[in-house]
Order: structure tokens, then sequence, then C-alpha cells
């Protein structure tokens, strides 16, 4: 432990310290403690008159983590673990400020708080390289850092109804509890708001009041939180290893050590998924409700929606008047998008004679007035109002309390306009040396901020130590960095159904405030790697500077791919399997047999036959997928990928699920031969016979006789491509429409993408070398019928091409869609970014393609003359399948 140096006082009364932090709870406290440990001068500030943050405002009746509290403790110091015992599963908020208080006291901490003191400006020097803070209350700060350690739900929203000022009555917001504690034996009393405030002080409150009126907006989730000590399992696992498990937790998706759910919905029965839930009900743990049920609960609206209804029957059994349950039971958004609470007798209490529950979508407040609230339908007179109606979150408590000024003079407020752009939620470009701690961009609140907090803090020290070691004096988040870092977040967002749902993730709770999902939604263990590389990358997207223009910048993005490809990708490097070409045909074609064994099963669809049809060369496999719907359907000629060499009939079998339902078409999955035992012109001479013998008899099969489709990925979307060729020149069969993904289209290897990446995106340059030897010959790879690029291409039917940022194979994708388009084809193209070869494939494991999928299936509507169907965003998606009777009928 280095001495920290002293905070001084200037001559004209600054205090002149190397850090000032903004606040005193779990963050602001760790702060000081590293800070000091690294022999830097800090100060705090908090408007509270003690240590405590969020615990010491939030004290209204039933106050609780609803992060188990052997989870949502410091971790950084042994010791202190060992010298702190919590006396409950969940405890209550005077228990954790006792926590604090403990804290602050073993690591004298006070000394370094100014307590009662708000920040009113915050303005950078950009010559004397430091900040310098105005406050209400005592000397004004300079500090060479700024760290806005403010908390994500610290900065109450404001009622929004006509009339507060009017009412007679007692006011309370949750938020700012009184610290003598309210007494409400008696009275009459208003909750507005059903958020995890309300729904943890409603039951309390009710035992109280003579009467209890609850104004509930949206019905939320709840569980029932089965408080009591600390569970066994739990206790067990940390005395067993304390330190393994908080690794665990650091790296894990939510900050709570949990295995990854592997079993999808559709892979279990009603039965186990019933038993899933009952087991995560008694269970009685927000994270596990989250993330244990089953792999799709949180990333897809069919699978949430399974989710739902289980949690719905719950409410209804709960409450007795079926209005009432009705009335409770939540509709508008998918478990898990809105925060669902942790609840003690929640349900129940609406069974009390005293509580009456008012449906404010019904009947909206329409003014508060001297004695109580008026609804469209009724008068409620009261003596106390609680508005438990949250806060404005993540970006509330940064940007109300004061204007922070930074390069040119420019506001946070202003630099945010259009919603909170930060680098890694950490920084913002144009603010030098201004950080925050769980800002909006990082896991925060999506996550146990207790291993959150740690993570930043432990991030942001160990940067200025760094920085002061080199010699630096300020760093700022470039431009290109932050940019990538909103378009990673919005990437991010396309994984979760967060999107989905008017909540305070995104801003929707407060009037006017620009929309968007706030926290970082992939995960905490994939984003302390991200914040790691970005230090071992040389500071990536950050420019540091120093004395005498010592300067650093090592520009660039963090992450481009998309947040499941990155996690698919680190997974198979982990792997460190051995090249695939090495293997020898025979052993590639066990390993991609085994590899295919361990993806998620597809789907179901309707029906899946195998069957033999007639190849060039004796009879070929298929597989075909036909839709739950009444048929006839049109067919879809489909071409697995594998080189030439590599898959079978059965190999893309979760992509052709998805294309059958997604499209609601036939899919014929064709088992062509391969290389080297059947070379060039093997392969795309069977799938060429095999398009006729399915054109020829898709009655038969149960399809719409005439036209066929083609469709086909990598190797497969190049036989795809030679068979509309063929077919166009040999008379048949007609084929209406061409999908190729990511297709092989040239024998070339010299566009740009084959050396941009040549390697580490599973599909390499050097595999698909092997792959050309295999199949076909130097003398032969000019022929159309392995490079179709080299056909005429005129008069063949319109095409979509899909190709992927990070795959060799894309620019010759790219080039085929371009003169296809030159030769009149109607082409249309996606060029998806972030995404790897295997992207659409992958179903169920890379998720973010999924939109990709849905435009794909689009286009083959669109060729066999169906008629589109209406977007199916996932919003529309999950209005339809689960508007209730009630809003049905709004
Ligand atoms: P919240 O979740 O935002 O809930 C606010 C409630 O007030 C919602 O039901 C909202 O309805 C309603 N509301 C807001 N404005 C309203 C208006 N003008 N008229 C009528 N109703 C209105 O806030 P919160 O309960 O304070 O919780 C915020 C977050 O803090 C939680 O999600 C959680 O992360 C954290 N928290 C945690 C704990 C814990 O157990 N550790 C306890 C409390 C809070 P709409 O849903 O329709 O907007």
């Amino acid at each position: 432990m280095s001495a920290a140096s002293a905070s001084e006082t200037t001559k004209s009364g600054v205090q002149r310290v190397d850090v000032a932090v903004v606040g005193a709870g779990f963050a602001g406290l760790y702060l000081l403690h590293r800070l000091r440990n690294a022999g830097l001068s800090a100060v705090a500030l908090d408007a509270a008159n003690d240590v405590g943050g969020t615990w010491y405002w939030n004290r209204y009746p039933g106050a609780r983590c609803d992060i188990q509290t052997t989870d949502y403790s410091y971790t950084f110091d042994p010791e202190l673990e060992k010298a702190w015992a919590w006396s409950e599963k969940y405890a209550t908020q005077p228990e954790i400020l006792r926590y604090l208080d403990f804290v602050a006291d073993r690591y004298d901490l006070r000394r370094d708080i100014r307590f009662g003191t708000k920040v009113t400006n915050a303005t950078w020097d950009e010559a004397a390289e430091h900040w310098l803070l105005t406050t209400d209350n005592g000397a004004p700060v300079s500090c060479r850092h700024y760290i806005m350690a403010t908390g994500c739900l610290s900065s109450p929203k404001p009622p929004e109804i006509d009339g507060v000022k009017d009412f007679k009555g007692k006011v309370y917001f949750t938020g700012r509890w009184p610290h003598e504690g309210v007494d409400f034996t008696g009275k009459p009393v208003a909750v507005i708001g059903t958020g995890s405030s309300g729904i943890q002080s409603i039951p309390l409150i009710a035992e109280q009041a003579a009467h209890l009126t609850v104004f509930q907006r949206t019905p939320n989730f709840a569980l029932p939180a089965h408080n009591g000590p600390t569970p066994k399992d739990k206790a067990a696992l940390l005395q067993g290893d304390r330190s393994g498990y908080r690794e665990q937790a650091r790296w894990s998706m939510a900050g709570v050590p949990l295995p990854q759910n592997t079993a999808y919905s559709w892979q279990l029965s009603d039965a186990e998924r019933r038993a899933r839930f009952e087991d995560a009900w008694a269970t009685g743990d927000l994270v596990h409700m989250l993330t244990q049920l089953w792999a799709d609960q949180g990333v897809d609206v069919d699978g949430n929606a399974l989710l739902c209804e289980l949690f719905r029957e719950k409410i209804r059994g709960a409450v007795k008047d079926p209005e009432t349950a009705a009335t409770l039971t939540p509709h508008d958004h998918p478990f898990g998008s809105k925060r669902p609470c942790l609840d003690t007798n929640y349900y129940a209490t609406f069974n009390r004679p005293n509580v009456t529950l008012v449906n404010l979508r019904q009947e909206p407040i329409t003014s508060i007035t001297a004695t109580g609230i008026k609804t469209g339908k009724r008068t409620v007179d009261v003596d106390a109002i609680v508005f438990a109606t949250g806060f404005d979150a993540m970006t509330g408590a940064i940007l109300a309390v004061h204007p922070i000024v930074g390069r040119d003079g420019k506001t946070l407020a202003e630099a945010w306009a259009n919603g909170p752009q930060t680098y890694l939620g950490l920084t913002v470009s144009g603010f030098p040396n201004l950080f925050m701690i769980t800002g909006p961009g990082s896991p925060s609140v999506l996550s146990n901020m207790a291993v959150s907090i740690e993570q930043h803090v432990d991030w942001v020290v160990d940067r200025l130590i760094a920085m002061r070691d080199a010699g630096f004096s300020t760093i700022d988040a470039t431009g290109a960095a932050q940019a990538g870092w909103v378009r990673h977040m919005a990437d991010c967002a396309t994984l979760t159904l967060h999107r989905l749902a008017n909540t305070w993730y995104t801003g929707a709770n407060v009037p006017g405030k620009v929309q968007g999902v706030m926290p970082y939604t992939g995960g905490v263990g994939p984003y302390r790697s991200i914040c790691n590389d970005v230090v071992s990358r040389g500071m990536l997207g950050f420019r540091l500077t120093g004395p005498n223009g010592a300067a650093q910048c090592n520009d660039g993005e963090v992450v481009r791919l998309q947040p499941d490809v990155r996690l698919v990708l680190g997974m198979l490097a982990e792997m460190n399997l051995p090249p695939i070409e090495s293997l020898g045909a025979h052993g590639a074609r066990d390993f991609v047999n085994e590899f295919n064994e361990g993806r998620p099963a597809g789907r179901p669809v309707g029906d899946v036959v195998d069957g033999t049809l007639p190849g060039t060369d004796g009879p070929l496999p298929y597989r075909l997928y036909r839709p739950a719907t009444p048929g006839p359907h049109p067919i879809v000629v489909y071409f697995h990928g594998g080189g030439w060499v590599l898959g079978d009939e059965q190999s893309d079998d979760p992509f052709c699920r998805d294309i059958c339902r997604r499209s609601g078409m036939i899919v014929v999955s064709v088992g062509y031969r391969h290389a080297p035992e059947h070379r060039f012109p093997a392969a795309a001479e069977d799938a060429y016979a095999a398009a006729r013998w399915i054109a020829a008899h898709a009655a038969e099969l149960g399809g719409r006789p005439g036209p066929v489709l083609v469709a086909g990925w990598s190797a497969g979307g190049n036989i795809a491509a030679v068979t509309c060729q063929l077919a166009r020149d040999r008379g048949g069969p007609q084929i209406d429409g061409q999908l190729l993904v990511c297709p092989v289209t040239d024998c070339t290897f010299d566009r740009p993408s084959y050396n941009d990446n040549a390697t580490g995106f599973f599909l390499t340059r050097s595999l698909m070398f092997w792959f050309w030897d295999l199949y076909c010959s130097p003398a032969d790879r000019v022929d159309p019928r392995v490079s179709p690029l080299r056909g005429k291409l005129e008069g063949l039917p319109p095409a979509y091409v899909v190709t992927c940022e990070f795959d060799p194979l894309r620019d010759e994708g790219i080039a085929y869609a371009d003169a296809l388009a030159a030769a009149g084809v109607p082409v249309q193209q996606l060029q998806a970014h972030g995404h790897f070869h295997s992207s659409f494939t992958m179903v169920d494991v890379v998720i973010t393609s999924a939109s990709g999928r849905a435009k794909m299936a689009e286009a083959l509507r669109g060729f066999a003359g169906l008629p589109r169907q209406a977007e199916r965003s996932d919003v529309e998606a999950w209005r339809r399948q689960d508007a209730s009777p009630q809003q049905a009928a709004e």
C-alpha cells in the first residue's frame, strides 16, 4: 500500500485533489479506499448526510436488496468478508446501511467525504488539465480526475400528475423516505406505482393503514423472495471456495455464479418446463428465475411466452377476486424485459378487505385534489400519498445534478441530446478525465451491482495508476471508439427482449426522454473481457496525453463482431481445435458430425420426411421439411454447406427448419455427392438433377406444382447459383428465385476479404484452399459450374445474396450480386455486419442473425409470389400472441 497524497487547500480556498468522486454509496466508498491505497488524494462529495447512497435514501417499509446479500457484497478484501455476516438471504435496508457504515469505519473513509454537499457545476479546464467543481456547501474542488459514482437509480422522477401541490395530506417518495419513519396506522393511504419499491412497500403499508388504495399503471411480474437465513447451499459454496465462487461471479453473465442453460424450451415437455418453473418459484431468486429455466427464455418471444403463462397461473392462484387478479397480471411485456420484482405477500395483499386496486389503464388519474386522487371513475380521499413512481434512471443522476462542461464548452447534456453515448459506459468522448461508475453502456443494472461496481472501480483506478506511472495526465475516448461502442450496444440490444418493453431501462418511464436500451445487455463476463481487451490492446480507443507533448492514441473499435459471434469464436478459440484441413476428409467429416451433435436441435416443423431421389449417378438422400400450415406449399430446394467435401442432407437441419418455419414453404435438403470421392462436377450435376426431379415431383412431395426456388449456404450457395444457370441453359426446371447465403462464386483468392479474414473466423483461407483442391483441379476452376461468376448471368432468376463482414467469401458474394444486377437480374443484398461465415446457419446460437433470416424468408416468399408477411417484428409478434382479453378490449 502506498500512502495517499493529501488533499490540500489553495490560498484561494480551492480544495485540490487528484480525484474527486461524487457519491458515497457502494461505488464511492470502494473508490475512496482504492484511490487512497494507490497514493492518490481524493475527496468524495455527497448530498446525503452520511454514507449509503441508494441505501441512505430508500428507507421505505420493506426496502431490501433483491440479489442474495451474500452476492451483493464487497469482495475486494477477504478479511472484510470474514468480518461481516449477513443475517438474511435478502437483507433489509437498515442492515445494508449498517454494512456500509461498517465498511466506512473499517477503512476510515469518512475523513475524505464531504457530506451534505452537492456539486453545482463541473467544468474542464483544458489549459490546467483539471476539473473545477463548485459546490453548494464549502470550498470548490480542483481535481485531475472526476468520477461519477452517482448510482443508476438515485434521481427520483417528479410525480408528473397535476395537483400534487394542492394535496393537503402527506406526500412521500419511496426514494426519499423520512429518516424517522412513517406511521400509517388508522389512515387511508394511496400508493402510486407498482415497481420494485411499490411491490416491497405495499404489503407492509397495507398492514398498518386503515385502507390502502393501490394505483397501478402497469402490472409487474413478482415472485416470492422466501426470505430467511442465507440458503445452506449458497453458504456451503462460499465456505468451500470463496475466492473461486467470487471469480465465477465476475465472469458470469449477471454477476452471480449460475450455469449457462443449454436446454431449449422446445426440447422440454410441458411437465419438464413446469417442474423447472416450480423449482425456480420455490428458490425465490430473481437471477435464477431470469436465467435458469430454458436457454431461449430471455432471447425469444415464444420461449418467453411459455414462462409468462406459468407466471400468470401463479397470480391467478394467489388472488381471490378474478377481476383483481386479471388487473395484476402482466400482458404487455416479456418476463425480464421490465425489471421483475421479489416480493413478500404482494399478491396475497390484494385479498385483504382494506386494500383496493385501481387500474390506471382503465381509469387514468385526472388530478390530485386537496383531499385525494381523482380518476375518470372515482375519487379516493386519503391522508397520505406514497409515490413509488421510480427514477430518471441511468442518466438522471449524472445529468440532472449539475452541468458538466467538457472540451470546447460542450455540456454532457448536449453530448447526450440523442441519448447517452459512452465508450464502455465508463467515459464520454470530449470529457477528458471524467469517469462514470456503472454508467449507461455498461452492464450495471442488468447485473449484480456489487460485482459491476468493483469491476469498474478496479478498472478506473488501475488506469489512473498506469497513467501516472507512464507520465500521462489526460485520457479521453476517441469519437471512433465511442461510435463503435454505441453500435455494439445496439447489436447487443437485439440479443435480448428488453427492447420490447417500455421501461426505465429504455428511458420510456420519463416523459420526453430519448429512448433506447441504456444498460449493456451483453453480460458481465463478456463485458469484463472487453474492458480487459481495451487495456491489453494499448488503451484501444483512448487518447492519452502528458507533459512535453507526450501522446498516445491507439484508435479503433474494441468489438466489431456481433456479441454472440464474439462468444462463439471465443469458445472455438478456447477449444484449440486442429485446423479442419489437417484432419483429412474422413476426420473432418467426423469432426463436423460431432460438432453438429453439440448444437441446439432445430425447432419443430409440421413434418420431417427422409427419402431418396435419383441423382446423375445413383440415388441421393434428401430430407424434406414441411410447415405445420395447410399446403400445398411452394418448394425450396436447399443445398447444404461444407466446401463440396463435408456435410449431408441433415447437416444444416436447424437452418432448414428455420427457413421452413419463417417462409411457410417446404424445404428439401439434398444430399449431393462429395469430393474427394466425387470431384467436380459431381456436386453441381447432382444438384441440378435433384432440382429437376423435385420440380417434376412437387405434387407428390406435397408441394405446389410449378416453379421451385433454390437456396444454399457456402458451397451449397455455389451449387444453388450453378443450378440456376444450368436450369436456364438446359430447358428447366423453372426456378423463380435463388437465395445464396455466403456463396462461393469464384476461384480467385485475391479479393480483400480473403486476406482480411484469412484466419480467426472459423472458415479460413487455408481451409478454402483445401476444399478447392479436393473438389476441383486448377484447369476446371474457371468453369461456370464451379465459378458461376464467370458464367453468363443474363436471364437468371431473381436473387437474394447474403454476405458476412468477417468471411473470406464476402467479396466474391458481393461481386456475384453486383454482376447479377449488372446483367439485369433483380437482386437484393444483405451485407451482414459483424457476422462470420456460419452466423446464419447457427440458428439459436447466433441470435443476432435472426433478423437476417427473417429477411431471407421474406425474399423467398416474394420469389414464390406469396403475400409478404407484414414485417413480423418481435414487438408485433409479442403483442399478437400475448394480447390479453383486457387489452384487446381497450
Ligand atoms: P419503477 O420500477 O420505475 O416503478 C415505478 C412504478 O410507478 C411503475 O409501476 C410505473 O408504472 C409507476 N408510475 C410511474 N410514473 C407514474 C405516473 N405518472 N402515474 C402512474 N404510475 C406511474 O421504480 P421503482 O419501483 O422505484 O424501482 C426502480 C428500480 O429500482 C427497480 O426496477 C430496481 O432495479 C431498483 N429497486 C430495487 C429494489 C430492491 O429490491 N433491491 C427495490 C426498489 C427498487 P409504469 O410501469 O407504467 O411506468
